[in-house]
C-alpha cells in the first residue's frame, strides 16, 4: 500500500484523512472500494501456495480479509503504533481473538477488575471451561501487580479507563512488570481510540478496539480490531485463524469512512464531555463524576501523563435514590438515548451496576451509577434535557 512506511512527518489529522488509501488502485476515486467475496482466483497454483503465509494481508481467501480489510487494517496498525491490525466480527469477538492468542490449559491470566463486562464473561466461563485460571486485579494496582504474577502467568489485560467506572492504569508501570515475568500485555483501547492513546509506546503488545464504538461512530455497524506488535503478531494470526470471525468487508468501509472524522467527532465529544461532566458535579443530586479529564478525578494524574485527550464516556454516582426515581429521570430524557454501545454521534445515559462486576475489591458507592456518552448535539440542549431530569428525579424520590 501507499502508505506503507511510517508518516513521521505529519500530524494526526492528517494520518486520519490519508491512511488506507491508495487512489491509484482504486480506478482514481478516493475511497477503497468495498470488496464482497470468498475464492480469491490465482494465476497458478505456486502464487496461490507463495500467498499463504501472509494470508491475513494479502488476498488468498475470504476468511482472512479483502482488500477493503487490508486498508483499514493497516490504517489502524499505524495509527496505534503497531505492526499489524486484524478486523474481526466485534468487539468481543476481538478481545477472545487476543486472549486464545496466547492463552491455553494450565496457564493463569491476570484482569484488570473493572474490564468490560462480557470480557469479564469470557475470563469466567469459557476460558475457566478451558483450563485458563484468571485472578482479578485492582485498577489502580501499578507496579504492585509483581506480587500477584505467578510462573504460570502468560498474559495480564489492561482496559483504560475501566468500563463503567473510568479508574486511570498505569500501563507503563503494569507492562514493566509483565515483561520481566515473560507475560505479554493486552489492552483493551476503546475509549481513547489510538487518536488518544498510543498503547505500544507505553509497553502494549496487542491493543483491541471495538470499532463498533468510536471508529465506526454512527451507530451503525459491529467491529473489532486486533493490533499487535511484531514479535506478538504471529500469535494473533493464530488466535484470529482460529477464531474464524472476520468482519464483514462493507462493515470494514463503515470503518474506514468512520476514521476520517474520528479527530473532529472525538474532540467536539470530548468538549461536550466535560461540559456535561462540570455541569453534573455541580448538581446537588451528584455524589461523585468519574471522568478522568477533571483535575479533581483520582486517574487525573496519569491520564494527563499518558493520553493526549478524553473520548465522551464517563459516569456519575447520584447520592441515593431509588431506582423509581432515577427510571424516571432516564425514560423522560428526549436527547438522551437509552441503549448499550456508544461512541455514535447521538448522546446516551443509562443505569450501569458495578456492584455486580467487581471481585477484587468491593465497590464501595451507595448511590446508583450512570454512565453517559455525550453526542454531537449542542451542549445546551443537553443540559436542559439533564435539569428537567432531575426535576424527575426529584419528583419521583
Ligand atoms: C463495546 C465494547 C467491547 C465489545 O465490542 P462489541 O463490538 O460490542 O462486541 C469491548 N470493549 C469495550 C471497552 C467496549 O466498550
Amino acid at each position: 500500500m501507499a502508505d506503507e512506511k511510517k508518516d513521521e512527518a505529519h500530524g494526526p489529522d492528517t494520518w486520519l484523512t490519508t491512511l488506507g488509501r491508495d487512489a491509484e488502485a482504486s480506478h482514481g476515486f478516493v475511497n477503497p472500494p468495498v470488496y464482497r467475496g470468498s475464492t480469491v482466483l490465482h494465476r497458478s497454483v505456486r502464487t496461490l501456495d507463495e500467498a499463504v503465509p501472509d494470508r491475513f494481508d494479502t488476498p488468498i481467501y475470504g476468511r482472512y480479509g479483502t482488500p477493503t480489510h487490508f486498508a483499514l487494517q493497516h490504517a489502524i496498525a499505524q495509527l496505534e503504533g503497531g505492526h499489524r491490525s486484524i478486523a474481526i466480527a466485534s468487539g468481543k469477538a476481538a478481545v477472545l481473538c487476543a486472549l486464545i492468542a496466547f492463552l491455553e490449559a494450565g496457564d493463569h491470566l491476570l484482569m484488570v477488575d473493572s474490564a468490560y463486562a462480557p470480557t469479564r464473561r469470557l475470563c469466567t466461563g469459557l476460558l475457566a471451561r478451558f483450563g485458563v485460571e484468571t485472578t482479578f486485579y485492582d485498577p489502580l494496582i501499578g507496579s504492585r501487580i509483581e506480587g500477584l504474577i505467578r510462573s504460570e502467568t502468560k498474559l495480564v489485560f489492561v482496559e483504560s479507563p475501566g468500563s463503567l467506572t473510568f479508574e486511570v492504569q498505569d500501563v507503563p508501570a503494569i507492562a514493566g512488570a509483565a515483561h520481566r515475568a515473560g507475560a505479554v500485555v493486552v489492552m483493551d483501547n476503546t475509549w481513547a481510540t489510538p487518536l488518544f492513546f498510543k498503547p505500544f509506546a507505553y509497553g502494549v503488545d496487542v491493543s483491541v478496539q471495538a470499532a463498533t464504538k468510536y471508529i465506526v461512530g454512527h451507530s451503525d455497524a459491529m467491529l473489532g480490531l486486533v493490533t499487535a506488535s511484531e514479535a506478538s503478531y504471529p500469535a494473533v494470526t493464530r488466535g484470529a485463524d482460529a477464531l474464524g470471525a472476520p468482519a464483514g468487508p462493507d462493515d470494514c468501509y463503515l470503518a474506514l469512512r468512520g476514521l476520517r472524522t474520528l479527530g473532529v467527532r472525538l474532540r467536539r465529544q470530548q468538549e461536550t464531555g466535560l461540559i456535561l461532566a462540570r455541569w453534573l458535579k455541580a448538581r446537588p443530586e451528584v455524589e461523585r463524576v468519574m471522568h478522568p479529564a477533571l483535575p479533581e478525578d483520582p486517574g487525573h494524574t496519569i491520564w494527563k501523563r499518558d493520553f493526549t485527550g478524553a473520548s465522551g464516556l464517563f459516569g456519575a454516582i447520584l447520592r441515593p435514590a431509588s431506582e423509581e426515581a432515577v427510571a424516571a429521570m432516564l425514560d423522560g430524557l428526549e436527547l438522551f438515548g437509552r441503549g448499550y454501545s456508544w461512541g455514535g454521534y447521538e448522546s446516551l445515559a443509562i443505569p450501569t451496576h458495578p456492584e455486580h462486576a467487581r471481585s477484587a475489591n468491593p465497590w464501595a458507592a451507595q448511590g446508583p451509577c450512570l454512565r453517559f456518552h455525550a453526542g454531537l448535539e449542542d451542549p445546551d440542549d443537553l443540559i436542559r434535557d439533564l435539569e428537567k431530569g432531575f426535576e424527575r428525579l426529584n419528583r419521583t424520590s
